[in-house]
Parts: C-alpha cells; sequence; structure tokens
C-alpha cells in the first residue's frame, strides 16, 4: 500500500479542480482527501503503485476547463494497510504560512448557466449574479487565499437551502462552487 501526497499549484482554485479529485479518487475507489491550501491543492491519496499512478496522469488529463497547472509534485511513501484512510473527503482549508497563491480571474457566463437564465421555470430565471463553477466572478470576491466562501465577501450570504444541496453533490455543477447564490 502507497501513500501519495501530491502538492498542486496553478490556477486550481474556485475552478472545479477539488471536485474533480474527489471524482477521480471515488471512480478508482481510491480513499484520502483534498484541501486548498494558501498556496495551492494537496492531496493525500492511498493505493496500489498503479492505481496512484493513472490517478495521477487523469489530474493533468481531465482537469477542469478554467484550470492551469504550474506545478505538480509527488511524495510517495508505503503505508501500513492498517492506517490507510477510509474514505475521500474534501476537506476545509488548510492555512499555512503568508503565501498568497495564484488569484483566479472572474469569467464570464458559461452556456450551462444561460440556458438557466432564460429558462422561465428555473430558480435562477433573469438573475444577475447567476454562476457557477465554470464561470462567474472569483478575483471580484476574494479578499485572500485559499478560495473558500468564508474568504470571500460571499461570507456576507448564507446559502438557501436548494444551493446547499447543490453545494454538497458531488454529481452537481455547483459541488463546492464557492460563490453560488440564487434569488432566494
Ligand atoms: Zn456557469
Ligand atoms: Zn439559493
Amino acid at each position: 500500500m502507497i501513500r501519495a501526497r501530491i502538492g498542486v499549484s496553478g490556477i486550481i482554485q474556485g475552478v472545479g479542480f477539488r471536485p474533480l479529485i474527489y471524482r477521480l479518487a471515488t471512480t478508482r475507489d481510491l480513499t484520502g482527501y483534498v484541501a486548498n491550501t494558501a498556496a495551492g491543492v494537496t492531496i493525500e491519496i492511498d493505493g496500489s503503485e498503479q492505481d496512484l499512478e493513472r490517478f495521477v496522469l487523469s489530474i493533468n488529463n481531465e482537469k477542469p476547463p478554467l484550470a492551469s497547472i504550474d506545478q505538480l509534485h509527488v511524495e510517495k511513501s508505503e503505508i501500513d494497510p492498517a492506517v490507510k484512510h477510509k474514505s475521500f473527503e474534501i476537506h476545509a482549508s488548510i492555512a499555512s504560512g503568508n503565501r498568497i497563491g495564484p488569484i483566479t480571474p472572474d469569467t464570464d457566463v458559461c452556456d450551462n448557466c444561460l440556458t438557466e437564465f432564460f429558462d422561465p421555470e428555473d430558480r435562477r430565471y433573469l438573475y444577475p449574479f447567476i454562476n457557477c463553477t465554470d464561470c462567474g466572478p472569483r478575483y471580484t470576491l476574494i479578499e485572500i487565499t485559499p478560495y473558500d466562501r468564508p474568504l470571500t465577501s460571499m461570507k456576507h450570504f448564507p446559502m438557501c437551502e436548494q444551493c446547499r444541496a447543490e453545494y454538497i453533490d458531488p454529481l452537481d455543477r455547483r459541488f463546492h462552487a464557492q460563490a453560488t447564490c440564487c434569488p432566494i
């Protein structure tokens, strides 16, 4: 059993990078965690040598459209299967030192959001602040890195029940979308 500690830096906060890592790990039955740090993202993951190699390759191949990876550093160590992580989780951010990571830019509205915007049945119909993991404001909202809702101007707006349900659903486009909001 191998444990890999993977440090990633670049524009990877607020672009659906942690949700991607969550999906890549859980679809392969790998366990561990992913967390934002001030400088990027840290992943700890347990599995066989071969599983971990494929996992790292898939990070590069499947990275989200708005993400750009500058550096990816892998450190492997042998572990006792008894201490293996039991599940894969998205952890709260790890505060580390004073480094400030690259700040993700704002991007214009994506096609999925536009479709919702013009759908009278959608709760975000004509809602000007519509956004998702693939689009919307980042730079404008960020007060300090890591990019997490409590460290942005969104901290003043608690999520409604529906927004929260989307935020915690790994299959939803707004899974861990920090700027998610709606008229409610
Ligand atoms: Zn969008
Ligand atoms: Zn809402």
